[in-house]
């Protein structure tokens, strides 16, 4: 038995993962191989050629062929039989053979196609009508494409096919971004990006928008909210983030998916007006967008023979009566503005009801018998008034 034999005898997982590298880099010295795992279900490579990019693999053990458990450790001891460590080898190999013929084949063909180009950070595309994509090649996502980012910075995830090696994938993809025109009816995510339109809804109103997705901007045709996108990707369906923007309103800028009201109507505390023209408002009951306040003379706005103040606050009538001037102009606004009972104003002014319609003024000076009796009788100003 020589040294070689005594270290497999003791050598554990990582020096069984050891071994495969140097078997891999034995076999395939144009390959650098950076990272092998294996796992229950496949074995993860990232391998390198020359100055090109880190290519993430997967091959996937559909026969559990690799199973650490199962090909090396006899039951509790992690010692390796060196049988069976090269029996794993000899497997492993020829598990990851297609994948290095693939990739072979995929740089031949990609460096003598135009439109092809291999970097260090990924490889790049140039479609039939100039957009530039770029395969990210160094990790595979979860969905198990290699992410494609377009000149725009968007990104587009394009389905591969998991029993496929990996050169076949990617090239493949290559190619069908090449002719990504042609590709697009089969290369779903393609379709959305190179159509360059979505229906979206409006945040604000729920209408949809057909929009131009490299805009990145739309406003809605029915509340004139302007929308921007964010973190747009093809997934492979168009997906964005979706910001509505600040908007000019009576008291400034104001966001408008919490203050629209109905078609391109919004509200900004009680002032309800059109997104593009915030300088012409109605005033509303507060809380209740719909009741537009009707302007009186005074600082007294009237919805439905009620009083509001600007705010759109209801107003007691002593408020009311602090607004006005005096007593004749309270009266008055009363009689054309309101619903009270002119009995309930004269209580409010404090007024002394002599008998039926009788009162007399707050001066208490026509009772003094002097003879002014007629100074403070209300109903004689009502008549005058026409009130009665
Ligand atoms: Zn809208």
């Amino acid at each position: 038995m020589g040294w070689q034999n005594i270290l497999k005898n003791t050598i554990g997982e990582a020096g069984v993962m050891k071994e495969v590298e140097a078997t891999l880099a034995e076999e395939y010295k144009e390959w650098s191989t950076t990272d092998v795992t294996v796992d229950g279900r496949a074995i993860h490579l990232i391998v390198q050629k020359g100055m090109g990019p880190h290519i993430a693999c997967k091959i996937t053990d559909r026969d559990g062929k690799t199973n650490m458990d199962e090909v090396l450790r006899t039951g509790a001891n992690k010692i390796v039989d060196p049988k069976k460590l090269d029996a794993y080898i000899k497997v492993f190999m020829e598990m990851v053979k297609p994948t290095y013929r693939s990739l072979n084949w995929f740089y031949e063909v990609a460096e003598t196609t135009n439109g092809i180009e291999i970097q260090l950070a990924g490889v790049l595309v140039e479609g039939k009508y100039g957009n530039i994509y770029r395969i990210n090649t160094e990790s595979l996502k979860s969905s198990g494409c290699y992410e494609v980012t377009t000149d725009e910075g968007y990104d587009i995830c394009i389905e591969i096919a998991e029993e496929k090696p990996a050169g076949d994938n990617l090239l493949g993809l290559a190619l069908g971004l090449l002719n990504d025109e042609q590709s697009s009816e089969s290369i779903e995510g393609l379709t959305d990006y190179l159509s360059d339109s979505a229906s979206v809804d409006c945040r604000v109103c729920s209408n949809y928008n057909e929009i131009q997705i490299s805009e990145e901007q739309f406003t809605c045709n029915n509340c004139q909210a302007t929308t921007t996108l964010t973190n747009i990707q093809f997934a492979p369906g168009f997906e964005a983030d979706y910001e509505v923007e600040d908007a000019q309103g009576p008291d400034g800028r104001f966001q408008p998916e919490y203050s629209h009201h109905t078609e391109d109507i919004f509200f900004v505390g009680n002032k309800l007006f059109r997104i593009n023209s915030p300088e012409e408002f109605d005033l509303t009951v507060r809380n209740s967008p719909e009741l537009i306040l009707e302007p009186t003379n005074s600082d007294i706005w009237i919805y439905d023979r009620t009083p509001y103040n600007e705010e759109g606050y209801e107003l007691d009538m002593y408020e009311v009566q602090d607004k006005l001037l005096g007593d004749d102009d309270f009266i008055k606004f009363a009689v054309e503005h309101l619903e009270e009972d002119m009995g309930d104003i004269y209580h409010y002014l404090e007024y002394v009801n002599l008998s039926g319609n009788l009162w007399a003024d707050d001066k208490g000076e026509f009772l003094d018998g002097d003879g002014n009796v007629r100074r403070g009788f209300y109903y004689e100003r009502n008549r005058r008034m026409g009130i009665y």
